[in-house]
């Protein structure tokens, strides 16, 4: 059985990370989804979480990149076929989450047989606990982590992201516009 983490680089899976490897988990791949659209903060504070860590965060890159899927992309079939890029997402169509972040992890735990991935759900998030699926775990959600008590903990050990989370409640795509 392997352990996979999955790393946003957010306060939350810092967190989980950060304590999983504290209390002695087993951790075998840590898996980081590039979108290419991150802070430079964020780029900086992976490499920081790395050296920090000591070991190496698998980056999973999609296929295509995030610029061709929003200005150059041919719809080849539902509505508005042979549109011309996906444009900016909306609330109804995150094509970005999927496309450059859901079917690289897919692709990726496709081939890593029996596996626990980890997701650093807090415990104020009962609605993302709520689809937890059968080989998935929250343990932050099961320590009753809060998502306050998670960017605390990542300030305490000295990461603090270039002060991102003084201006944004959650930290993603630095062009994002949800
Ligand atoms: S953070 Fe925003 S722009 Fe980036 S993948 Fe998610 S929804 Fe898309």
């Amino acid at each position: 059985m392997k352990h996979i983490v999955q790393f946003s680089g957010g306060k939350d899976s810092t967190c989980m990370l950060l304590m999983m490897l504290e209390r002695n988990m087993p951790v075998d791949e840590i898996i980081f989804c590039d979108t290419g659209k991150e802070f430079p903060a964020m780029y900086d504070h992976i490499a920081k979480v790395e050296q920090y860590i000591g070991r190496k965060i698998t980056v999973l890159k999609p296929e295509k990149s995030f610029d061709y899927y929003f200005a150059d992309h041919i719809k080849t079939k539902g509505k508005n076929i042979h549109r011309k890029g996906y444009g900016w997402a909306c609330m109804w169509m995150r094509w970005c989450t999927r496309l450059l972040k859901q079917d690289p992890t897919n692709k990726y735990l496709k081939n890593q047989g029996n596996y626990t991935q980890y997701i650093g759900i807090a415990a104020d998030e009962p609605k993302r606990h709520k689809n937890i699926t059968k080989n998935t775990v929250h343990p932050l959600f099961d320590w009753g982590i809060t998502e306050k008590q998670a960017l605390q903990y990542c300030y305490d050990q000295g990461f603090y992201w270039g002060g991102l989370y003084e201006h944004f409640r959650r930290v993603s795509c630095w062009c994002c516009p949800l």
